[in-house]
């Protein structure tokens, strides 16, 4: 019947960063086949769900993107809670960006839930203006204990890779 689950996990997942370095071309590269799109206009976040199958199981993740409010660092517990995953991104050819992270990382700390998964995301990896190597990327991420990958929204390059790994990371916890 239409009240079936047709899924075996529920995995809410937040995309984090500084504006401009690539969260919201992520999230459509990624869920371009994506049969449900909010828009809390009230609130202003919106999300956007997609399954996937994982290690057999049918996952739905809710994906959560901010609406501008980064800019101004008021992200707040509000938005942080119920997240199971956090995917926190910069942009490999902008330095202010990278050293945010380290601000981004203190922001879920205080806001999110203690045991929430991370992983780190050198976004924009099809630019020639890079400025961040992979070497620097991958030595942040070892020093906060977290996955890395460098993704590009552009072309698409690791972008599922690194959205299933966050998943399954929280799926198997
Ligand atoms: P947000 O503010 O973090 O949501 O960033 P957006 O998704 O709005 O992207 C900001 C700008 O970066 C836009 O002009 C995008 O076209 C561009 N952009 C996003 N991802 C990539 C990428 O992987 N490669 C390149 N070259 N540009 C990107
Ligand atoms: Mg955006």
């Amino acid at each position: 019947s239409r009240q079936r689950q047709d899924y075996d996990h529920v995995i809410k997942l937040l995309v984090i960063g500084d504006s401009g370095v690539g969260k919201t071309s992520l999230l459509l590269r990624f869920s371009e086949d994506s049969f449900t799109t909010s828009f809390i206009s009230t609130i202003g976040i919106d999300f956007k769900i997609k399954k996937v199958m994982i290690d057999e199981k049918c996952c739905k993740l809710q994906i959560w993107d901010t609406a501008g409010q980064e800019r101004f660092r008021t992200i707040t517990k509000a938005y942080y809670r119920g997240a199971m995953g956090i995917m926190l991104v910069y942009d490999t050819t902008d330095e202010k960006s990278f050293e945010n992270v380290r601000n981004w990382m203190k922001n879920i700390e205080q806001n999110a839930a203690p045991d929430v998964n991370k992983v780190l995301l050198g976004n924009k990896s099809d630019s020639a203006k890079r400025a961040i190597s992979t070497q620097m990327g991958a030595a942040l991420a070892e020093e906060f204990g977290i996955d890395y990958f460098e993704t590009s929204a552009k072309t698409g390059s690791f972008v599922e890779d690194a959205f299933v790994h966050i998943s399954r990371d929280v799926k198997n916890r």
